[in-house]
């Protein structure tokens, strides 16, 4: 057997020779050409007595099978002169097998201290005297194999086995040491926790199992452990009856407790099922894997908490997204809530409340803070509240709140809503939370209002946390800019609840009279839009549109029925203002602001992704190359023939600004995307401005290509067919076909706000141009001028039937009949002209001038 495992010029010791496993051992290893040392000292199994009968009978056996054996029978406490038999036989020791052993074995209670104590003489000290013994042999020689021998009762436990549990344990860590001690200088270390029928087990055992359970199972595994070729050590080994495995630690993921405050064992009991899941075990195999987990927590520094608030775990968190919508009934009813419109006859106060209003219906911008608090109103209804905030309402009042219109409010959206705790500070006694909602325009994408809603919670602070910044803004020393004073309704309260806050504390005289109120309190959020709409009033010219941000702290309680005296000061391009409730001269809003805007921002939509032409939708980015591509759509749908004729797809690469379009003229009617959709055949890559000279005819393409302005890849040729793409142009930027029939547009508002709009009407005016200028009877049937006012996003058109029929985006000097309707529903209209009556009755469709004019719509019919 060339590739036996060999022993030979090996001298090794196995103590408890006698008997049992280490008999198995010794003539295994003598067998592969060992030098063995035979040490029993012969007793009992319990370790009575002594005799050199058990050793010699083993060495005969060895040396009449051929090998080399010699009998040692002194116990292992004697370990220095069993070592010295080897030594003193052959002159070297290269392997030990820790395997004497006995039983005391007896239930706790009645365990004697010499039961105790003896097992642990011979199992442990036995071990460390014979090992302490041969331990600078093996380093000096750079050699050695060290087996000890462990059980199953150390492992998991065994009734009556308390001391000879303990032993064995003993032994495992014993050799888990000498493992890492020794690997430098060779010696390599295992445990084995055996099972084999033997003196030992016999009395435990039926006869069949210990007859079946040869201890010739186990010496196998013992053998290799010691061979030279076995590079294992530190492990340990369950062996029996055929079987062999090895055992390792297991641990669970854990928890960690963020140090740096009190860790209670109330915590760890809440925290018992992450202590003890096994589903993320870990196997640490040294000291270092195993502290790691301690380490890590010590560099981390907790943020702190207390038990209403646990920092680490609550600052960042995300809540779940929510959505929400809400409609012109919604904004009004908001709009009354808070106190407008009491001057029915106001026309900037109406604005907010009647949705025909001749100028236009417009969002009161305090209400962005609505759909926000309503959506965290609805979380915590739902029990959904961001974990380590351990506190009940009972502690919490709304300290402050800032609110940021990112875009105008349209008249109706509908929202996502992301929210997140954004601060948590310590006060000293109290603790204040903030919470950022972001609300998107769900259709495109686009953030509409960032609110930050700060929580003071009572009594929750003190954990020496961080105090945050500071917000106050005191007033100016000087008298106000403005001043103004309104009273509140004495059921003011009962309407503005209809907005979201139903809390009973607002409309239930006896739950306010509990929390110690003479009548239900006004909502700090009614106040809020109060003084939102003053700063409007008195600073805006009435254009909420101008309105940026707020930012107020809640001082005091209202009650309805009490005047309101709102205190601003110009500041550059915000307002300090105070609230005051006039009869009890109390400041009810304090350290507040509103920023302005210098200018009516634009309320233009993003693009949505993607847009067919039989379904415009909102237009891109409000960029003039956008309005081409919206004319392109509209074009594209009334030259359906264009796809047989050019069947490509291109892709527009437009730099300064960037932005990519794809034109399909190859697939179903063809179609105007924004972004790379599919593959394109052809790909053209220029300028912004580059594109809207080529398109309305400024620029020749061929020039462009060959001055290098104009990149072509893909099938160049096919660039060759888009010769219409001088036809279309775009309504701003007036190509051919525009220029002789749209008029400039005129009668600007001079308000900021696009004449042209971006939503489909543009397309759809673009479209009627061309059908005008194709069929000019229908415009002749008509005879009369229209103005088109389209909202939402907001557009001039003029529907000129008089003289040369003709559609041009602006204001009519004078009209025969005013339309004013959304976007929307222009394009139902168009749809189906005998909505018309349907869209007035609902009113969403305002009509001035000559009604009887608004029967005549029909060339609309079916543009798209
Ligand atoms: P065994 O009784 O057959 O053999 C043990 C031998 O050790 C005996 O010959 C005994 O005389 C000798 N001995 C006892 N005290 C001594 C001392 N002070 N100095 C020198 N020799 C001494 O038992 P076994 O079953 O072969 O056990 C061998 C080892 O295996 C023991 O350490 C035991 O604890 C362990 N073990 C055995 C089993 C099993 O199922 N047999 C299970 C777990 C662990």
């Amino acid at each position: 057997m060339g590739n036996e495992l060999r022993f030979d010029g090996k001298v090794a010791i196995v103590t408890g020779a006698g008997n049992g496993l280490g008999r198995s051992h010794a003539l295994l290893l003598a067998s592969r050409g060992a030098k063995v040392v035979i040490n029993d000292l012969g007793g009992s199994s319990t370790g009575g007595g002594r005799a050199s009968e058990a050793a010699d009978k083993v060495v005969a056996e060895i040396k009449a099978a051929g090998g080399e054996a010699v009998a040692n029978y002194d116990s292992v406490e004697d370990g220095t002169k069993i070592v010295q038999t080897a030594l003193d036989t052959w002159k070297r020791l290269d392997i030990v097998i820790n395997n004497a052993g006995i039983l005391r074995d007896t239930s706790f209670q009645k365990m004697t201290e010499q039961d105790w104590e003896l097992i642990y003489r011979v199992h442990l000290l036995g071990a460390f005297r014979v090992t302490q013994a041969a331990w600078p042999h093996l380093r000096d020689q750079g050699y050695g194999r060290l087996l000890f021998t462990a059980s199953a009762a150390g492992i998991y436990g065994n009734f009556g086995q308390a001391n000879y549990s303990m032993a064995k344990l003993g032994l495992v860590g014993f050799a888990n040491t000498l493992a890492i001690e020794g690997r430098k200088k060779n010696i390599l270390v295992n445990a084995i926790a055996p099972i084999a029928g033997s003196r030992m087990t016999e009395t435990v055992l039926p006869k069949e199992v210990v007859d079946a359970l040869r201890p010739e199972y186990v010496s196998p595994l013992a053998a290799w452990l010691c061979h030279e070729e076995c590079q294992e050590t530190g492990s340990l080994f369950e062996v029996g009856g055929g079987f062999m495995a090895k055992l390792r630690w297991e641990r669970t993921r854990g928890k960690v407790f963020k140090l740096g405050r009190a860790i209670t064992p109330e915590a760890v009991q809440k925290s018992w099922e992450s202590i003890t899941d096994f589903t993320e075990a870990t196997h640490p195999t040294d000291v270092a894997a195993g502290m790691q987990p301690v380490m890590d927590n010590l560099t981390s520094q907790s943020k702190g908490g207390n038990e209403f608030i646990d920092v680490d775990a609550a600052l960042g968190y995300q809540f779940p997204e929510t959505t929400s919508s809400y409609d012109e009934r919604d904004l009004s009813l908001y709009a009354l809530g808070v106190g407008a419109a009491q001057d029915p006859l106001d026309t900037k106060e109406l604005q907010y409340v009647y949705e025909l209003h001749g100028e236009g219906f417009r969002p009161l911008p305090t209400y962005g803070v609505i759909p926000a608090l309503n959506s965290v109103l609805k979380m915590s209804a739902e029990g959904k509240q961001a974990p380590g905030l351990n506190y009940g309402l009972d502690r919490v009042l709304h300290g402050e709140q800032y609110t940021e219109l990112l875009r105008p409010l349209p008249p109706k959206a509908s929202l996502r809503h992301k929210g997140r705790i954004k601060d948590i500070f310590d006060k000293g006694k109290n603790a204040l939370v903030v919470t950022e909602v972001t609300s998107y325009d769900a259709q495109t994408g686009e953030p509409l209002v960032r609110n930050e809603i700060t929580t003071f919670v009572r009594g929750a602070g003190g954990w020496g946390g961080e105090r945050g910044p500071v917000t106050d803004i005191p007033p100016p020393e000087r008298a106000p800019d403005a001043v103004i004073t309104e009273k509140t309704h004495e059921n003011q309260a009962l309407l503005y609840r209809l907005s979201g806050d139903w809390n009973p504390l607002h409309a239930d005289p006896e739950f306010a009279r509990n929390f110690g109120f003479q009548k239900p309190i006004l909502h700090g959020l009614c106040t809020f839009g109060y003084v939102g709409r003053h700063v409007i009033k008195a600073f805006a010219n009435g254009d909420p549109r101008l309105f940026k941000s707020i930012r107020v702290r809640f001082a005091d309680t209202v009650l309805p029925g009490e005047t309101l005296r709102t205190e601003m000061w110009k500041d550059g391009e915000r307002v300090i203002i105070r609230c005051k409730v006039v009869e009890r001269d109390k400041v009810v809003i304090s350290n507040a602001a509103v920023e302005l805007h210098k200018e009516v921002p634009s309320a233009q939509a993003k693009p949505a992704a993607s847009a067919q032409a039989s379904a415009p939708a909102a237009a891109g980015g409000g960029s003039a190359s956008a309005r081409v591509f919206e004319a392109i759509r509209a074009y594209v749908a009334q030259h359906p023939e264009l796809v047989a004729k050019v069947a490509n797809v291109y892709l527009f690469k437009l730099t300064q600004p960037d932005s990519t379009w794809t034109l399909d003229l190859k697939n179903g009617a063809g179609a105007v995307q924004q972004g790379a959709q599919g593959k394109a055949d052809c790909s053209l890559e220029l300028t912004d401005a580059d594109f809207l000279a080529m398109t309305s005819g400024k620029a020749d393409p061929q020039k462009l290509y060959f001055g290098g302005k104009l990149k072509i890849t893909g099938n160049v040729m096919a660039s060759q067919k888009l010769g219409f793409l001088g036809k279309v142009g775009s309504a701003g930027e007036g190509s051919a076909p525009a220029k002789a029939s749209a008029a400039p547009a005129s009668g600007n508002e001079g308000s900021g706000s696009s004449h042209v709009g971006n939503g489909r009407a543009s397309a759809l005016f673009t479209a009627l141009q061309e059908r005008l200028a194709q069929k000019p009877e229908l415009a002749r049937e008509l005879g009369a001028v229209i103005q088109f006012h389209i909202t939402d996003p907001e557009g001039f058109w003029v529907v000129d039937g008089k003289g040369t029929p003709s559609v041009r985006d602006g204001k009519a000097d004078k009209a025969d009949l005013a339309l004013r309707l959304s976007d929307e529903d222009l394009a139902a209209l168009v749809q189906d002209p005998q909505a018309v009556q349907r869209l007035y009755q609902h009113g969403k469709l305002r009509v001035d001038g000559d009604i009887r004019l608004a029967s005549r719509l029909g060339f609309l019919k079916q543009l798209i």
